[in-house]
């Protein structure tokens, strides 16, 4: 049996990168640019008020300072969104308000705090002013020829606010995956569905659906195959316009194991059925003229950790993403892990810092079916095959999966 390094390697090395499309700025998030966005602009446009305030000539405030201050004669208002080409004369000023335009002649601009209206066309100012004060200049956000995002940049909010204000409303960008999702089971319902002797609801469509939407791919859900041949066949039909399949289920050794028959019946070439890690020993990766095929394990922890270890990283990898892998920390383990050295287990644990050290212990049981440890859980224990046992305040490798935000 192949170890789960070699597993992920071979995932890894197998999936494509997507091609490029072109998208509108706003359907960019989190993606991979895949050109640069030069500004054929200075951002921004035109030197402009930092404040509300009057734009003065900073020479004229020289002798204010304490019991002497200057009056300089209002000429106008000039609000945001106007200009204006009056000029700024020796012992004058235009009343002016953030971002609008500096009138010519003025070069500085007191604010409005450090002056007193002595009346509607005549101002006091109260402390002197240099050159350049409470101006915000042409081109010091950006300048003409300037790249604001480069190919290979993830595209985040920031990115996206500069490419509005450079005039790009559309990008190139690394196509998402669009991500093909069944359910199999003749025990399986859905959520809405009553419960039927014998039956229980399918929860891993859902939990892979939603971990699909995390990794900012596109979930193509083709509902619940029954446990037969034929009806796999036909649910996963439907799904060979998607980048990638992921079925979950029927890919042990049971009679009713069907997944793998009719992957194989589809043409899918396998590049294992098995790996030595727990939960997820059943997992199954092949390719369908290139495409990858996920068969994951049914049992639901199982199917949520082996989305997490191989599916996640192969949709980032497709959407050309460099960061594939969850940080990993070293933290001190809070009780004694004893487990079977055949496999590498991935513990389902509860993650704390605590000043610069992390401290880990286990949800609990760890069975496979145990969803709500999965709920609890904001690590991975990666305890390595060929171990025994791990004692209280020793030292583990910690994958975060879903670290809580600061408070
Ligand atoms: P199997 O791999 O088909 O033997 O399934 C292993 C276990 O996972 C069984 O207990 C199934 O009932 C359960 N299971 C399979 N599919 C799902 C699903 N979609 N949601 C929740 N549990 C499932
Ligand atoms: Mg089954």
């Amino acid at each position: 049996m192949i170890t789960f390094e070699e597993a992920r390697k071979i995932v890894l090395d197998s999936v494509p990168t997507l091609d490029i499309v072109e998208k509108p700025i706003l359907d960019a998030l989190g993606s991979i640019a895949a050109e640069n966005a030069v500004s054929t602009e200075q951002i921004p446009p035109f030197d402009n008020s930092a404040m509300d305030g009057y734009a003065v000539r900073a020479e004229d405030t020289r002798g204010s300072a304490g019991e002497k201050s200057v009056e300089l004669r209002v000429l106008m208002d000039l609000p945001a969104g106007r200009h204006t080409d009056r000029s700024v004369g020796r012992g004058e000023a235009i009343r002016i308000m953030t971002g609008a335009p500096m009138p010519p002649g003025a070069d500085a601009v007191v604010q409005v705090e450090l002056t007193e209206k002595v009346s509607d066309n005549c101002v006091r100012i109260l402390e002197p002013h240099d050159k350049g004060d409470n101006i915000r200049f042409a081109g010091e956000d950006i300048a003409v020829g300037q790249d604001v995002i480069r190919t290979g940049e993830e595209i985040t909010p920031a990115k996206i606010g500069l490419l509005a204000s450079i005039g790009r409303p559309r990008i190139k960008v690394i196509r998402r995956p669009v991500v093909a999702i069944l359910a199999t089971g003749d025990e399986l319902l859905e959520a809405g569905e009553p419960l039927a002797p014998g039956k229980i609801r399918s929860s891993n469509s859902y939990t892979m659906i939603s971990q699909t939407r995390m990794c900012g791919a596109e979930p193509l859900y083709l509902g619940i195959a029954r446990d037969t041949i034929d009806d796999v066949r036909s649910h996963l039909q439907k799904g060979l316009s998607a980048d990638v399949i992921v079925s979950s289920a029927g890919v042990s050794v049971g009679d009713y194991d069907f997944v793998k028959t009719s992957l194989e019946e589809l043409g899918v070439r396998f590049m294992f059925t098995r790996v030595a890690i727990r939960p997820g020993m059943p997992t199954v990766f092949g390719l369908l003229r290139g495409k990858p095929v996920f068969g994951l394990p049914g049992n639901p922890v199982s199917s949520m950790v082996i989305f997490e270890q191989f599916v996640r990283p192969a949709l980032l990898m497709m959407m050309g993403k460099r960061r594939l892998f969850r940080p990993e920390v070293d933290a001190i383990l809070e009780e004694d892990i004893k487990k079977k050295p055949e496999r590498a287990h991935l513990l389902r644990a509860a993650v704390r810092k605590e000043g610069s050290e992390y401290y880990v212990t286990t949800t609990g049981p760890q069975g496979s079916g145990i969803l709500l440890s999965m709920d609890l859980a904001n690590g991975l224990i990666l305890f390595p095959r060929g171990e025994t046992l791990r004692k209280k305040g020793e030292r583990v490798k910690v994958q975060l999966i879903n670290m809580p935000e600061v408070e």
